[in-house]
């Protein structure tokens, strides 16, 4: 049951026609606010413009 890197991460089981897909997160640095960032097990990806930013244990 782990959740190893995938290469295939892009393609996202999100579905944006819900409109659930915002919640309260991290914002993605390039789109700027109101775009959040899709959690995964170690990393954040915007689904916008695919900035990833490796999830920080603090
Ligand atoms: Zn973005």
């Amino acid at each position: 049951m782990s959740d190893g890197p995938n290469p295939h991460s892009k393609h996202s089981k999100y579905d944006t026609s819900s409109g659930e897909l915002v919640r309260k997160g991290v914002s993605c640095p390039k789109c700027g606010p109101g775009v959040f960032l899709g959690i995964h097990s170690d990393r954040m990806v915007c689904g916008k413009c695919g900035h990833t930013e490796e999830k920080q244990n603090d």
